[in-house]
């Protein structure tokens, strides 16, 4: 069987492909490549961009109406491609005439001559902003939600999410640089009896002041302070011996102290108070990060037991 010699389809007058490549949204245009001179650029470009199809001369105009950022590996990239044969693509942004810029996909196919030179470059230009920009919004609220999945809506501390993260990346590092990495542990006191005085509304605003109070005891940069739930949150504190660590949960109290909340059914005062569990490690090679958690629990609750309102640094 051979194949027919002449299409069953008649093919159309030239008219017919002009008329058709001028009325899509993809702009087409052809360089010589002997020349580097444009010999054809749809008329949509003076719309697209504001460029005359006229002032479209030679390879030059269409580099120097790429955006400078783009410009150069853009050029490289199409000139290496266009010399190997290969058909190809290139994102960037061309400039149009009023200073602004339009996101451009251009599509390139290599026409070759008969010894197999390169003889032409044909393609379209899709005009792919709208695309760029959704994808750019969708990249923004990806960071928005992964700032968000970090943090506690209530106070606007981290979460619990948080500490497990960096619980791990800090031991692990504590562990090659030998140095002290402390937790501290705290539960608001009778905060049961001061949500059923003064109402679910106020415990969850008596929750952001105490976990204000405490973010700013763990002041250093590579402090973190995480509510784990309910009213209990945790502060984790980089290469920070025994003593320090003492001292900034002592200072958390006194800050809770400062802002005096007033709790009217509290059984060691008149103010909302917390009790804190603290433990310092210099995590060895048999250390467990989750019985060093452990351990400060118990902690907590020493404190609880031996009268709330206090710091646990130590086993009875
Ligand atoms: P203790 O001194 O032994 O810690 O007693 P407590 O009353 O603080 O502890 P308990 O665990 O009995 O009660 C904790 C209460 O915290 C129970 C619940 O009403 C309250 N709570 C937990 N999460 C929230 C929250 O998100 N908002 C509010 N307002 N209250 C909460
Ligand atoms: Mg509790
Ligand atoms: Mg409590």
């Amino acid at each position: 069987m051979t194949a027919p010699l002449t299409s069953p389809i008649p093919l159309a007058d030239p008219g017919v492909y002009r008329t058709l490549l001028e009325s899509t949204r993809a702009i087409p245009w052809r360089i010589d490549w002997a020349t580097m001179r444009f010999t054809y650029i749809g008329p949509q470009i003076e719309e697209l961009l504001g460029w005359s199809p006229s002032s479209w001369l030679s390879v030059n105009d269409w580099a120097d109406r790429i955006h400078e950022e783009d410009r150069q590996k853009t050029v490289d990239y199409c000139v290496a491609q266009s010399q190997q044969g290969i058909d190809h693509e290139a994102d960037y942004r061309a400039l149009t005439r009023d200073g602004d810029h339009v996101w451009i996909r251009d599509v390139v196919h290599v026409v070759r001559g008969e010894v197999g030179s390169v003889d032409s470059l044909v393609g379209f230009m899709f005009d792919i902003t709208a695309r760029k920009h959704s994808e750019d919004k969708i990249l923004q609220l990806q960071r928005e939600l992964e700032v968000l999945s970090y943090r506690d809506s209530l106070t606007n501390v981290a979460n619990r999410r948080m500490f497990d993260t960096l619980y791990p990346v800090e031991w692990a590092k504590a562990r090659v640089t030998a140095e002290p990495l402390s937790i501290v542990v705290i539960d608001i006191d009778y905060f049961k009896q001061y949500n059923d005085h003064y109402g679910h509304m106020q415990g969850d605003e008596c929750l952001r002041r105490v976990a204000q109070a405490l973010d700013a005891g763990a002041s250093r940069s590579r402090d973190l302070c995480a509510r784990l739930g309910g009213e209990e949150f945790v502060l984790l504190l980089p290469a920070t011996d025994e003593e320090a660590a003492r001292n900034v949960a002592e200072r958390c109290r006194k800050l809770l102290g400062q802002s005096a909340i007033p709790h009217a059914r509290s059984g060691v005062g008149r103010l909302v108070t917390v009790s804190m569990g603290v433990g310092t490690i210099v995590p060895g090679a048999e250390d467990n990060p989750d019985v060093f958690m452990d351990r400060i629990d118990r902690r907590l609750y020493q404190a609880k037991s031996a009268g709330r309102d206090r710091i646990c640094d130590a086993e009875a």
